[in-house]
């Protein structure tokens, strides 16, 4: 691309060279890749600091920020051109890597992809259509099977208003707002036919035949097609099918999943994909079993044929054990929404009904996409080993006289995408450390071992390290208070400088707040929290943060509760809400606290991954032992909240909970984390730190958990 001259910067750069880069940094910022790349990000805040930070990172948007003539001097400035041409050297060669973990392990992938379909995508703050948990993991899932070099395409819905932005009001509720997305300033771009118009396929809901664009997203290597019904000739109700991420009621819910399920499958077929998997994350995605079952009846063959065939193709990843997050609709609805779908695949309707019931006999059974999923798929996980067992239990039923270990559900225990969760200090840390190249290593178990020799990283490096990330976040905490105009008083006047304290044992705690998480179980032992928080040698603090499903009114009177008490109550600067949570604000807080809170009703956290987020920037989890968490701890990592069993009734394991929470926060946390030796530092919690990140880095992370999903369920038949 450039000469020697030019890399040194004594000659101007031509005119053509310019238009590469240009052309290069526009590819880039349409590319997610950069998300977990630290020198590309670091580029486009070059360009435009406050445009970086006031578009909320957002590189497409910073582009259309800076003038063209702007950009044409700014690359004639030598660093700059340097740090451009590293950043597009980086990015191509990740493009072109030849030698991937796929193309040893799973060639036959590259021709026939992974097809996975997902209600929701979390791949960055910029581009709002997740929920939760859920999305996060499809998102780290796409980042992993990229860097993997797996043959993968990710199918989803693109949410024009996205999910819901957080406002607190003065009584202290949510209010939920939503802004417009515009796909212009977003790494998104229309998907054209050959002649360059935009491709439009249909699908039959009630009675109408409904037309969907499609948008293509590209993370890395792989591709994500996010379907959207916005179309000029569908009547207004379709049009909104893609407004909103889980929008309306159960009406639109079945409308979006068969949009979701069927018209993803048209898509794929339209661009001429022949997956040789189809991946259902969670149910919504079920009804593509439908439109494989109509392909194969299309061809010839018998419904039980064309299921059997269908089966062969699918996989199902079920993700959690509480009843809500299992669509179920009435036969009504189904009627209305699929009657026109089902003359078209040949099958009576009480036949394709059967499908969702446990027992297909009767009449008045909802149908249930999780047990569709389960009858059209040839294997199906669960996330967690525990959660393995629950789901196998619950649907025993779907398994008459089968003993309820052998239910044909096993479990792949959950991860996390380890670059895309560490924010730029972390990544600068272990890339020093390691002597340049830290990519290549973040999850290897040789990478971590390496912790366990002080002569690698001392106690004092690692101290320092967890300083300069508690500060950031303290200083992000109070900035973000401040724009959110809660009154936090102190005395008489408003006092967001001296909100928390970076000294302060900091506890942190952000999640979706769906009752079961029980986020103010803390708080169940107030005075004695309060005289914890306000102990001159050895305070604590908490930072909170989380939305509540819009229509989850006992959610909401968490959120009350607890920035009441952060407001009004002694704790009053020992304690923050910080509002609209999201990838960003996650970030922020899994590096700077010093203990990650989980504290859900067991076994009803089927894996969480917010815990596993803590472990490359040293925040310790304090977590009942649920989920990933009962696998994870081994007595050395971190904190455990009661034991490896549950009582039946809920009030006593919410008493008990709380209990065990507080002692061992005043037993073990609390000491261990104010234990310090002459020169400040606390050599037994650091040590928890390197216990922390050399067991639990190299097995909670998406590239271990894509690969054995490729193993054990994309290449296994
Ligand atoms: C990681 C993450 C989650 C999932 O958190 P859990 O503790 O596993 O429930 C939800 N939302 C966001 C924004 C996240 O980053």
């Amino acid at each position: 691309m450039a000469n020697k001259e030019n890399r040194n910067g004594n000659t101007p750069l031509s005119a053509a060279e310019i238009t590469e880069m240009k052309r290069g940094l526009n590819r880039l910022a349409r590319n997610l890749w950069w998300t977990w790349n630290q020198s590309a990000q670091e580029v486009f805040a070059e360009l435009s600091p406050r445009a970086w930070q006031n578009l909320y990172h957002n590189a497409v948007a910073v582009l259309h920020e800076v003038s063209d003539a702007e950009l044409q001097a700014r690359l004639q400035n030598p660093e700059l051109a340097a740090k451009v041409r590293a950043a597009l050297e980086a990015f191509d060669a990740y493009l072109n890597e030849k030698q991937t973990w796929a193309a040893e392990h799973a060639p036959a992938l590259q021709r026939n992809p992974v097809a996975y379909f997902s209600a929701e995508f979390g791949f960055h703050e910029t581009l709002p259509i997740a929920a939760g948990g859920l999305g996060i993991l499809a998102g780290d899932h796409t980042k992993s099977a990229s860097d993997l070099g797996l043959g993968f395409v990710g199918i989803t819905l693109f949410y024009r208003e996205g999910y819901f932005q957080q406002e607190i009001n003065s009584d202290n509720w949510q209010v939920d707002y939503y802004t417009q997305l515009n796909p212009r300033n977003l790494p998104m771009e229309p998907v054209l036919d050959a002649r360059g118009e935009r491709v439009v396929c249909e699908v039959e809901i009630g009675m109408s035949q409904v037309f969907f664009y499609a948008w293509r997203v590209n993370v890395g290597r792989c591709t994500v097609y996010l379907l959207d019904s916005n179309h000029p000739e569908n009547e207004q109700l379709y049009r909104d099918l893609t407004l909103r991420v889980y929008g309306g009621d159960s009406t639109t819910r079945i409308m979006q999943e068969v949009l979701l399920g069927v018209g993803g499958v048209r898509l794929l077929r339209a661009l001429g994909l022949q997956p040789s998997v189809f991946h259902l994350n969670e149910g919504h995605a079920a009804f593509l079993a439908l439109e494989l079952i109509r392909e194969k009846r299309a061809q010839g063959k018998t419904f039980e044929a064309a299921l059997a065939a269908t089966r062969a193709e699918c996989i199902f990843t079920t993700h959690t054990p509480v009843e809500a997050g299992h669509d179920r609709f009435t036969p009504d609805l189904m009627h209305y929404a699929l009657h026109k779908l089902a003359t078209r695949l040949k099958v009576p309707l009480p036949e394709l009904l059967a499908l969702g019931r446990v027992n297909p006999a009767d009449q008045t059974e909802p149908f249930c996409m999780t047990v569709l999923a389960l009858k059209a798929s040839r294997a199906a996980n669960a996330v967690s080993e525990l959660h393995g067992q629950v789901s196998r239990q619950m649907w025993n039923c779907l398994f008459p006289g089968l003993p309820a270990e052998q239910v044909p559900i096993g479990h792949v225990t959950n991860g996390i995408h380890l670059l895309g969760w560490m924010k730029g200090p972390a990544r600068q840390f272990w890339t020093k450390k390691n002597g340049g190249n830290f990519e290549g290593v973040a999850n290897t178990p040789e990478f971590w071992q390496r912790l366990a020799d002080p002569a690698f990283c001392s106690d004092e490096e690692l101290w320092a390290f967890r300083y300069q990330l508690k500060r950031e976040l303290i200083e992000f905490a109070r900035r973000r208070l401040l724009l959110q105009g809660q009154r936090v008083t102190k005395g008489d006047y408003i006092t967001f400088d001296h909100l928390l304290n970076p000294d302060a044992l900091t506890i942190g705690f952000a999640r979706r707040f769906a009752t079961y998480k029980r986020a103010p179980l803390i708080f169940d032992h107030f005075s004695d929290i309060v005289a914890l928080a306000k102990d001159k040698g050895r305070p604590i603090q908490f930072i909170f943060a989380g939305k509540a499903h819009p229509r989850d009114d006992e959610g909401k009177r968490y959120i009350q509760k607890i920035i009441h008490l952060s407001k009004f109550s002694e704790l009053q600067s020992h304690m923050v809400f910080i509002e609209n949570y999201d990838m960003h604000v996650a970030r922020q807080m899994v590096s700077g606290c010093d203990i990650w809170l989980n504290n859900p009703r067991r076994p009803l956290e089927a894996s969480g991954t917010s815990g596993m987020k803590a472990g490359p920037n040293g925040c310790l989890n304090l977590s009942i032992l649920d989920g990933w968490w009962r696998e994870g701890y081994d007595g050395t990592n971190g904190f455990a909240i009661g034991d490896d069993s549950h009582p039946d009734n809920i009030e006593e394991q919410d008493r008990r909970d709380a209990e065990n929470l507080y002692r061992v926060l005043t037993e073990e946390v609390i000491p261990c984390f104010f234990e310090r030796d002459e020169r400040g530092i606390p050599r037994r919690w650091i040590q928890i730190i390197r216990r922390a990140m050399i067991t639990l880095n190299p097995q909670y992370n998406t590239s271990r958990m894509v690969q054995e999903y490729a193993r054990r369920f994309y290449l296994a038949r």
